[in-house]
């Protein structure tokens, strides 16, 4: 099946109770067996069956399923948020005394997840570029992940996939891809060798931003040597699901990360329609990244413009496609705050790959807990401002920019 119609057809599809043709909301927190064995074979996982919804859920697991089917892994495990996911997705394989290694340009909250690992004896080093040559240097026998954003919220630097991971890969080491800015529209990191992909998908995958989650898909590859990754030791009988058992069957359990059945029905509909929001968030962004270009006094950061440092992995890793979130650089924090407030059709609000186009002042909001040296290596500055683009007519989108931006030289 191609991309469109695993969206639709994909993972359980097809076979829903009753024929139902979107997942029914299994909207219980336990399941009745007929007898106390075959509720222990559920527990021993001897049997299949649903036991408890922090454990699993078949709305749930049908959201998993079909998540999985578009990135190729082995397994998918949902979470009720991103950060949940990025946090269970290292705290399933590291131990204290274990370090990551990933790049300066991060989401902001998982910057500040990395201060906590600290305080739990995880350190994390970062470069400026999630490449070869800045990580080698960096590789020490307590390197237990390398991590990166494929491309980075909100700075735009993209992840050489292969690359990164033949080197990790060279040194018994694991690539971790946050790939919610990618999209599995855009991109599959399994096949280009990441071995675990992360999604924040109350982004692009739930598309309506009407709830939180996130998921974490196993690609099943990676050896999980149990001297090195002794958390998984008692996992190794799983195989190529050893990472996915460990986590659905004791971290993200006891941590009691699990997503909400409704949510996980409203993300298997939203993603329905990921391929044609794409499609047309791609298209709007470039265009709208175009038309701010040519406004007086604004610098704008694109993966499609001309001037964009990684066309060629563009070209080699996300089919020629930039993706939805741009950046444009004001002038002085006092414009970007005037150009921001005089927006009338784009929504002043913090979140991406909303249908609706959002815009931010992200020094002021989401790295107000980094330094501002944190802040400008993350490729956020005092007068950057950072828009999501949505699906409306791209030429009201432009209107609106045009008119801030004239509105605000004019106050
Ligand atoms: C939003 C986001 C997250 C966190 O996801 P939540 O669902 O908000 O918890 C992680 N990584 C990236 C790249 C994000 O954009």
């Amino acid at each position: 099946m191609n991309f469109n119609t695993k969206l639709l057809h994909g993972g359980q599809a097809g076979s829903y109770a009753q024929g139902s043709t979107t997942p029914p909301i299994f909207q219980t927190s336990a399941y009745a067996y007929d007898s106390a064995e075959s509720l222990e074979k559920v527990f021993r996982h001897q049997a299949p069956g649903f036991a408890y919804t922090r454990v699993g859920n078949p709305t749930v697991s049908a959201f998993e399923q079909r998540v999985n089917a578009l990135e190729g892994g082995v397994a998918a495990s949902a979470m009720s948020s991103g950060m949940s996911a990025v946090a269970l997705a290292f705290l399933n394989v590291l131990s204290a005394g274990d370090e990551i290694i990933t790049g300066s340009a991060l989401y902001g909250g998982t910057m500040d997840l990395f201060t906590d690992l600290k305080r739990w004896g995880i350190t994390t080093h970062y470069v400026n570029h999630v490449c070869k040559e800045e990580i080698a240097p960096l590789i020490n026998e307590n390197t237990k992940v390398i991590f990166g954003e494929l491309i980075s919220n909100p700075s735009l630097e993209i992840m050489d996939i292969p690359a990164v991971a033949e080197l990790a890969h060279s040194h018994n080491i694991p690539l971790f891809v946050d790939s919610t800015t990618a999209t599995p529209y855009l991109c599959n990191p399994l096949k280009l060798g990441a071995d675990i992909v992360i999604h924040s998908t109350s982004k692009y995958i739930n598309g309506g931003g009407n709830s939180i989650s996130g998921v974490v898909v196993d690609g099943g590859k990676f050896k999980w040597d149990a001297n090195r990754y002794p958390a998984l030791a008692t996992f190794k009988k799983y195989g190529n699901l050893a990472f996915t058992v460990r986590m659905q069957t004791d971290i993200r359990e006891n941590m009691g990360s699990c997503l909400a059945p409704q949510n996980a029905y409203l993300n298997v509909v939203g993603m329905e329609t990921l391929g044609l929001r794409m499609d047309r968030i791609c298209s709007n962004a470039k265009a709208l990244a175009e038309g701010l270009q040519q406004l007086p006094g604004i610098t704008v950061n694109y993966s499609t413009l001309p001037d964009a440092p990684y066309l060629h992995l563009v070209e080699s890793e996300l089919k020629g496609k930039g993706g939805g979130i741009l950046t444009f650089r004001a002038g002085s924090k006092e414009r970007a705050y005037k150009i921001v407030n005089n927006l009338k059709v784009v929504l002043r609000a913090s979140n991406i790959g909303d249908v609706r186009t959002l815009a931010i002042h992200p020094y002021s909001t989401l790295y107000i807990n980094r330094t501002p040296e944190e802040t400008e290596a993350a490729g956020v500055f005092e007068d950057t401002i950072r828009v999501s683009v949505g699906i409306e007519d791209v030429e009201d989108l432009l209107a609106d920019f045009a008119q801030a931006v004239e509105k605000a030289d004019a106050e």
